[in-house]
């Protein structure tokens, strides 16, 4: 029993526990709710990884930009690609969420979550005090998510200039990031607790209301990623890499399907590399470097859609949002893109980082869990064509990229 338990892959206990739960909670009633303390606990769970989880991918990830520095040109034009195209991608998921407002309308005062936590900054000048961490330990403690990515960003930044006396203390941050990852992977594995028992309860008290919010959200994530794709990602193959789009897609059809179907940038990274070298022409130098720093750091679907989510999971709690929210919404989506592993489930993950700042209550994440993994998907398909699509338009402003080696669209 345990044995097939373990067999069958996560997303499809997932699946099944969402099924359940919504027909458990259909039977049974707003008496479901005496098992929500289960998705209690999950969520309790995510929100222990969240500090660790920031700390130290952030820190091990701006230390491995040490060789960005060598790599000079490469580097800060991808680095630069990275980040307009996440603040593009978390805008359009904020556009679109509030356009379509798919979780409006649901009543969701049953299910009375709780005091929301504290949004983290109320005026300008108390945001710009609020990041800089007085003490870094506090900052931990409390689980303040901007000064302590102000801190990350800096230790980063002086493992790097310490040059040869940081590389001990950026080995360490790299293990610890990777130690983080495997942690992730046993709090998933609750995932499917968690999600029978709030969707037991969203179902028993809501009924159908909450079906069909969901199936919005759903369908928003897929528009907003192939908007990504169809126009941001076609305009820099075209404009920036001066390649045709057909040939630039052909060319990565292999790590797209590996990417959808696995769910994971870093499973796809050996795939996606072999399309830029061998059916793109990019030198082996600039692929390796973008590529791989991409599938940690360039999740435009992941940004995309933490910003669809928050606006989701303030519309079904009924929580206001001023401007001012939806910038500290922009910096923090694209940070959490960022410090996402490449990993299945993830973006879940990072949904913690933003809600809590902008005080959205954490049950929206265990509402939405039972539907990640077919938006994760398309996210990392996204993802994916977003490295590659970055990749060829460096290595053509670099000179890294041997057109007479691209194959051409026919050969693929
Ligand atoms: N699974 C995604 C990736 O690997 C990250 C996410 O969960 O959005 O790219």
């Amino acid at each position: 029993m345990l044995r097939l338990w373990f067999a069958t892959p996560l997303w499809k206990r997932v699946i099944a526990a969402l099924v359940l739960g919504i027909a458990t909670g259909f039977i049974w009633g707003p008496e479901a709710e005496s098992i929500k303390w289960i998705g209690d606990a999950f969520v309790r769970a995510i929100r222990m990884l969240v500090v660790p989880l920031v700390f130290l991918s952030l820190v091990a990830g701006v230390a491995s930009i040490g060789d960005l520095r060598k790599l000079g040109a490469v580097g800060w034009r991808a680095m630069l690609l990275f980040v307009v195209t996440g603040q593009i991608a978390v805008w359009l998921g904020l556009g679109l969420g509030t356009l379509f407002a798919p979780g409006s309308g649901l009543d969701t005062t049953a299910l009375n979550p709780g005091p929301a936590p504290e949004p983290a900054t109320t005026s300008a000048v108390d945001m710009v005090l609020s990041i800089i961490p007085d003490n870094p330990v506090a900052v931990m403690a409390d689980g303040q998510v901007l000064p302590l990515i102000v801190f990350a960003l800096l230790v980063g930044i002086g493992i790097v200039m310490a040059k040869e006396d940081g590389a001990p203390l950026a080995r360490l941050f790299d293990s610890g990031a990777v130690v983080m990852q495997k942690v992730t992977g046993i709090v998933m594995e609750l995932t499917p607790f968690g999600v029978f028992a709030l969707m037991a309860w969203v179902a028993g008290t809501l009924g159908l209301d909450a079906l069909s919010a969901l199936g919005q959200l759903v369908l928003l994530n897929y528009l907003g990623c192939l908007l990504i794709i169809g126009l941001m990602y076609t305009a820099i193959v075209r404009g920036l890499a001066k390649l045709p789009v057909t040939a630039f897609f052909r060319g990565i059809v292999d790590a797209v399907a590996v990417a959808y179907s696995t769910a994971s940038s870093n499973a796809a990274l050996p795939v996606t590399l072999r399309c830029a070298q061998r059916n793109l022409g990019v030198s082996r130098p600039t692929s390796s470097f973008v590529i791989s720093l991409g599938a940690t750091i360039n999740m435009d679907g992941t940004a995309m859609y933490l910003g669809l989510a928050t606006i989701f999971g303030a519309q079904i709690f009924g929580v206001d949002l001023s401007f001012a929210d939806y910038l500290l919404i922009s910096v923090l989506a694209t940070v959490g893109s960022v410090g996402a592993a490449g990993i299945p489930g993830t973006g879940l993950i990072m949904m913690a980082l933003v809600f809590g700042a902008v005080g959205v209550p954490l049950e929206t994440i265990a509402f939405v869990a039972g539907v990640d993994r077919i938006m994760d998907m398309m996210r990392t398909a996204t993802n994916v064509t977003g490295d590659s699509a970055v990749t060829v338009a460096v290595a053509t402003m670099t000179g890294e990229i041997d057109r007479a080696e691209m194959i051409s669209a026919d050969d693929i």
